[in-house]
């Protein structure tokens, strides 16, 4: 019945809660200095089904960044302007194998940026992204992730300030890209875009339903509307396979099996087509960038209800 599928689902995310609040290790991020001062304990999961069913447990009101998980989401939006086959050819969609921010994947890789979700590939990305000037171009990437969160999301003020007087290494790569013919703007008006769209402020709950839209055929699973086209979603959820969790995106799909994609600011997403998403909360972080309690939690969510894409059961 409806009522027991639903207390099943909100007892696994309460038993989950109990069971990793108290797993320490990873630490904060700290090369923002913003993110370093978020209380390390917060910790909060979501699950939205494809059907628009939401599950919470801990934490799931708090707005922390976004981060590098707007990467995925603002690939829809490039994706839906410019076809899958320009983000192809013009930015990659293989594994850098490397550090997000790495200068030397680019080096390597015939000086394009191998991934959309790496710094550089996600500032190309976001520079596919037109508009008639700075501000409406980023206004349109600003409605997008609201539409996908079906709320008007907002920047964490502080947070951006922190990321923007911190960048220069991330305009560094812009510039590079711009050197090497791989940027579609001003390499430094799609830096800004891009620290902007890294610094916007989500609950888990938000995180859960926009990659809901992932899990419901690129229609958001509370609104129900449409934000990417049907055919497009397995290439999003090939590129996050492939790069989701950094260099241990391996690693993660090896004993999760699902898409997902990490931030910095301690958020973790996994996308089951057809079924459901699953988001994760909580700031420490282990070497590579991935928050621990939230790839254990989803981990854990992962095997006890079987969802592992690689099974035949
Ligand atoms: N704004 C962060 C940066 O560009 C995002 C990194 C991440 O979450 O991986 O460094």
């Amino acid at each position: 019945t409806v009522t027991s599928f639903a207390q099943n689902y909100n007892e696994l995310l309460k038993e989950t809660h109990e069971k990793f609040k108290g797993l320490n290790g990873g630490a904060n991020a700290d090369y923002i200095p913003f993110l370093a001062n978020v209380p390390s304990n917060l910790f909060g999961i979501s699950i939205v089904t494809a059907d628009g069913k939401v599950f919470e447990a801990g934490d799931t009101k708090y707005e922390f960044g976004i981060e590098s998980i707007s990467k995925a989401f603002v690939l829809c939006k490039a994706m839906m302007e410019v076809g899958p086959d320009s983000i192809a050819h013009a930015i990659g969609v293989n594994a850098t194998g490397m550090p997000f921010n790495s200068v030397i994947a680019i080096e390597l890789e015939g000086y394009s940026p191998v991934s959309p979700l790496v710094n550089a590939g996600a500032m190309a990305t976001n520079s596919m992204i037109k508009g008639p000037n700075k501000d409406a171009q980023w206004q349109i990437v600003l409605n997008h992730l609201s539409d996908m969160a079906g709320r008007p999301l907002k920047v964490l003020d502080e947070l951006y300030k922190s990321e923007a007087a911190t960048n220069q290494h991330n305009r560094a790569i812009a510039m590079l890209l711009d050197a090497y013919g791989h940027m579609w703007a001003d390499p430094i008006d799609a830096c800004d875009s891009y620290t902007k769209q890294c610094s916007v402020g989500v609950t888990a709950k938000d995180l859960a339903v926009m990659a809901g839209v992932l899990a419901n055929g690129g229609v958001n699973p509370i609104t129900k509307k449409r934000i990417l086209d049907e055919k497009y979603v397995p290439k999003i959820l090939a590129v996050m396979s492939m790069e989701g969790l950094y260099q241990t995106s391996g690693t993660w799909l090896f004993h999760v099996g699902l898409p997902g994609k990490s931030g910095v600011g301690g958020g973790v997403i996994a996308v089951v087509p057809g079924r459901m998403a699953i988001a994760a909360f909580s700031p420490p972080l282990d070497p590579v960038g991935n928050s621990v309690r939230s790839m254990a939690a989803i981990n854990y969510i992962s095997e006890k209800l079987n969802l592992n894409l690689y099974s035949s059961s």
